[in-house]
């Protein structure tokens, strides 16, 4: 299940940092490495600091926008290290750990991490399931990037080798919506708020984001997303007819 896990970079501006997170993956087992938007090439500082891993941050994909790099995944969690800045599920490294071992039996998962300086944007935070933070020292809690790669792979490992270890019991199988047919579904509830003048398209409010939130954290399955589809289709014939 280890390849399924997706570790997706947005907008790093030091090479160096893509080599090192690449090492940081290999030694826990992890090869799928997605650069978003990078502001620098895989060059030869990068390779230097991959050192035995030189081929993951070659074979790195690179990707336009963080939903692109995600729409396939069925998890998405995006890691930050201000813990609160949004009110939005969290999850500890830990936990993080075993749901990408239990999630990525069955679909692609992502662990989404920022800009060095910037981190991510609260745009791109909202297109996460969850968000994880590393419980570092309150008074400078900001790992490097590719530490902060190193930490959360080690957990995801830690989780790994536990599963392994436990191979009877087994803990059934959900499937989730991929982050392209939820992102359908929002797309498709703005505009049957908008047809029911729920929300005028002028004045939107804040309203898609809390219902971003919602929905992000009752996690409907696929078949319930699929209900939830065909209830919005339902309401726009009644209004055509
Ligand atoms: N000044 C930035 C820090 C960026 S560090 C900020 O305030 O967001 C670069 C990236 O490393 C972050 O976007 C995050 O993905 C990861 N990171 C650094 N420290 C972290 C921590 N304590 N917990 C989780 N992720 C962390």
């Amino acid at each position: 299940m280890l390849h399924n896990v997706k570790v997706v970079l947005v907008g790093t501006s030091h090479s160096g940092n893509i080599g090192s997170a690449a090492r940081a993956m290999k030694v826990m087992g992890l090869s799928n490495l997605v650069l978003v938007d990078p502001q620098c090439s895989v060059d030869e500082q990068a390779l230097a600091l991959a050192a035995g891993a030189s081929d993951i941050a070659d074979n790195a994909k690179i990707a336009s926008s963080l939903t692109e790099a995600v729409s396939d995944c069925a998890l998405v969690v995006g890691s930050s290290a201000r813990s609160r800045t949004l009110e939005w599920p969290m999850l500890e490294p830990r936990e993080c750990g075993v749901k990408f071992v239990e999630e990525g039996q069955s679909a692609p998962v992502a662990l989404v991490f920022g800009r060095e300086r910037t981190g991510l944007t609260n745009d791109e935070l909202q297109t996460c399931h969850y968000h994880v933070c590393i419980p570092a020292n309150p008074e400078y809690s900001s790992l490097n990037l590719a530490m902060a790669v190193q930490t959360l792979s080690y957990e995801v490992r830690m989780a790994f080798l536990e599963k392994e270890q436990s191979q009877y019991a087994t803990t059934e199988l959900v499937e989730y919506p991929r982050h392209k047919e939820l992102e359908m579904f929002f797309e498709h509830l703005e505009k049957v708020a908008q047809k029911t003048q729920f929300i005028s398209e002028d004045q939107p409010g804040k309203v898609m984001n809390k219902l971003r939130r919602l929905f992000n954290r009752a996690r409907p399955e696929a078949q319930e997303l699929n209900i939830l589809r065909g209830v919005l289709t339902a309401i726009e014939k009644r209004i055509n007819e």
